[in-house]
């Protein structure tokens, strides 16, 4: 028996609008695609929090005991500045301004966004496929869309016809917008002369003489376009019917639209039966944007080098905080938000070490069972973390109150609320005792230990400007001194 079977997940599917109930096309299997980071810079941190709910979604199934197949992509052929598909791609855009060759640009940027997501305990997707990887796939899919239709060429260009395609199918039902209304909003801009109209979005673009990312095709040297990329690597990998896709709510349209638009023109069949969107990501109560400064890196927050937070943060008060709002929350990011989460945070390891040492007496004055189904329920719906989390918080109370003597605990409650902890703190939320990971080199502890003792000497010489320098340079340095009756103890944050 595994534990999906007794566990009903309900998902908010965006392309109904509702919470539904999860069911998977195989049974015991699950195959999800999230569209990945287009390596033409720093992973942008809203990026980050987006993949961050879905690595919590990948972390939940797999505790569940589905066999998840997760596939996410890196977008490394490059796509336009905007969606009008005209102008310069990203990624050769950037290759230009500093150059060196645009696979130099994809290699730095990948590396990057991958020791980003393993310095934040992310778990790898079990596939990550990229674009330039599967260009012949990308080709194909348009000739299917031509042959039937949904496709024309224009001087070595194929650009999907959107209006054909909303005669006989329904283009704008996941993002909700209807084609008059898009044809009534949409400006002509200059250089999209090739379309029949507006609406239409490119699936191939010849190559200008000086574009360098090209691919030989029956149309022309050129590249294909974005939306194309994920069509293929998601139903290459995951069937063309698949159950859940994820992304960015900013890519809700035109991205995922023209996703489903593809596949039903080239295979008849709606791709996705569960659409899930994460929302946005502020800094301090604002977009943020490149342009209008607001904007910090995970670099950045993750050392303290920015303008915008009073320290730095630790990998797992990032993921944390990220847990405690729903991935469909709007998420503000603020010096405070972060600072009470770290709190949190550290008040959560210091229970899960205090559980380690308890020890069982009697019966319990807690109903860990009921509290276990709580902490499911609170998944089941929606992943709801931050529901989650205040059930954490219950148990973190009732391992206070034992080691303080004032409740008490049976043999089987004891290894029940173990395991349920270190399934949903360690395993689900993906966060990282930091005090036994940063503190487990026994050379750290016995060079902490020589300072707090050269602290006790100081004191015991009333030398408390030494006492206090010693505890602040080692707070500086994340190391932080706790006095208590039975001596003094460190954690490294
Ligand atoms: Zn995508």
């Amino acid at each position: 028996m595994q534990l999906y079977q007794s566990n009903q997940i309900k998902i908010y599917n965006s392309l109904t609008g509702k919470k539904e109930d999860f069911k998977p096309i195989n049974e015991g299997h699950v195959g999800m695609y999230v569209c990945g980071p287009t390596v033409y810079s720093n992973v942008h941190l809203g990026n980050v929090r987006t993949f961050m709910s879905f690595d919590m979604v990948f972390r939940y199934l797999k505790h569940l005991g589905y066999k998840v197949r997760y596939v996410r992509n890196i977008t490394d052929a490059g796509h336009l500045e905007n969606d009008a598909d005209v102008g310069e791609d990203k990624i050769t855009k950037k290759a230009r301004l500093e150059q060196i060759e645009p696979m130099e640009v994809v290699q730095r940027y990948t590396v990057d966004f991958h020791n980003i997501l393993n310095t934040l305990n992310f778990l790898p997707p079990s596939i990550e496929p990229t674009a330039t990887g599967h260009i012949i796939e990308q080709i194909e899919l348009i000739s299917k869309i031509i042959d039937n239709g949904f496709g024309y060429e224009v001087n070595g260009s194929v650009y999907f016809d959107v209006h054909k395609f909303n005669e006989s199918n329904e283009y704008g039902k996941l993002s909700k917008r209807k084609l008059e209304d898009l044809i009534h909003n949409t400006r002509t801009l200059d250089g999209q002369s090739d379309k029949r109209n507006p609406q239409d979005f490119a699936l191939w673009k010849k190559a200008e003489p000086q574009h360098i990312m090209r691919w030989p095709s029956p149309w022309s040297d050129g590249f294909p376009g974005w939306h194309l990329e994920c069509t293929a690597m998601s139903t290459k990998y995951l069937g063309d019917q698949f159950d859940i896709h994820g992304g960015g709510m900013d890519l809700k349209f035109p991205h995922h639209e023209c996703e489903i638009a593809q596949n039903e023109a080239a295979k008849g069949i709606s791709p996705v039966n569960y659409w899930m969107h994460a929302n946005m990501l502020e800094l301090n109560g604002s977009r943020m944007s490149k342009s209008t400064g607001n904007t910090v890196n995970p670099n950045e927050l993750l050392s303290g080098d920015n303008t915008f937070f009073s320290k730095a943060f630790a990998p797992g008060v990032i993921r944390f905080f990220n847990a405690q709002s729903s991935y469909r929350s709007v998420l503000d990011l603020t010096d405070d938000g972060l600072l009470a989460s770290e709190k949190g945070f550290y008040r959560l390891m210091d229970g899960m070490n205090l559980l380690k040492g308890i020890s069982a007496s009697g019966t319990s004055t807690f109903d860990v069972s009921a509290w276990k189904q709580k902490c499911y329920d609170a998944m089941n719906d929606d992943f709801n973390s931050p529901i989650l989390i205040a059930h954490l918080f219950e148990a973190v109370k009732y391992i206070n109150q034992i080691k303080e003597e004032k409740a008490s605990i049976s043999v089987e409650d004891l290894a029940l609320l173990k395991t349920t902890m270190h399934a949903f703190v360690f395993d689900v939320l993906g966060l990282e005792n930091v005090i036994e990971v940063n503190s487990g080199s026994d050379k750290l502890a016995g060079a902490v230990d020589v300072l707090i003792k050269l602290r006790q000497e100081a004191r015991a010489n009333k030398d408390f400007a030494m006492s206090d320098k010693i505890r602040d340079e080692l707070a500086n340095c994340g190391i932080q001194l706790k006095d208590g009756k039975d001596g003094t103890t460190f954690s490294v944050n």
